[in-house]
């Protein structure tokens, strides 16, 4: 880590305890400086539709417990949280998107209902990916957070940089916190299971496609906490085997 991340990371309250961990998830370009070049005209308006504001993806009126006023029904848009654009020359295109992977930040424990927290914590991860690791944009497309909001990250247009070799076609969605260390709020892996569900449909991705980061590389994330939510929810009768 060099000495402007360290600096952006200690600004941003993190801390030099996260500072230590924030490579816990380990995700893992693996195209760095290699993808294929997408020019930016490639990218039109319509690549950002999917997170437009539309309510209604939790599907029901009482679930997640997404914010205070509880009307936040869709993902927080990227445009919220950051001015930065990934730069889109430097990735490769998703293409079909066939799974989905689950992920924590691995950092501090973290269980803040504050947006303007939430915030901190995303430009700070986004940061160090672009800063230290070199990557394009922030690893992730979608993070959750522990008031159950769910933000865009990088665009789903955009391959991730979240299992290393393991990017192509693969959503990636992170939790904020570290499931070693603490366990997910009801709001946290509701939303998840909610939204995951929502992706499944979406893109027609199977339970059987949807993985922890665990289980394609070795890690520790998602941490153990959120690996047993996981297995939960993918087991018989779970919200994701329903999905
Ligand atoms: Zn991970």
């Amino acid at each position: 880590m060099d000495q402007v991340s360290r600096r952006l990371l200690l600004r941003s309250g993190i801390g030099a305890g996260a500072l230590a961990l924030l490579a816990g998830c380990g995700g893992g370009g693996g195209a760095r400086r290699s993808g294929v070049r997408v020019t930016p005209q490639a990218r039109s308006d319509s690549d950002w539709e999917f997170v437009s504001h539309k309510p209604g993806w939790l599907g029901n009126e009482s679930g997640g417990g997404a914010s205070g006023s509880g009307a936040l029904r869709g993902v927080v848009p990227r445009s919220s949280w950051t001015r930065s654009t990934p730069k889109v020359w430097d990735t490769k295109p998703m293409g079909r998107v066939s799974r989905i992977t689950v992920h924590h930040d691995g950092m501090t424990p973290f269980l803040s209902t504050s947006s303007s927290a939430a915030v901190r914590r995303l430009e700070a991860i986004r940061n160090a990916h672009v800063s230290s690791n070199g990557w394009a944009d922030i690893g992730y497309h979608f993070v959750v957070d522990p008031a159950g909001r769910v933000w865009e990250a990088r665009p789903t247009t955009l391959q991730g940089a979240h299992v290393k070799y393991n990017n192509e076609g693969n959503l990636g969605v992170m939790v904020m916190g570290n499931y070693d260390e603490q366990v997910p709020t009801i709001a946290a892996s509701g939303s998840l299971d909610d939204f995951v569900s929502v992706l499944m449909r979406r893109y027609g991705v199977p339970v059987g496609r949807v993985f922890t980061h665990r289980e394609i590389r070795p890690t520790a994330c998602p941490g153990r906490n959120l690996q047993r939510v996981m297995e939960t929810a993918r087991s018989r009768g779970g919200a994701l085997a329903r999905a």
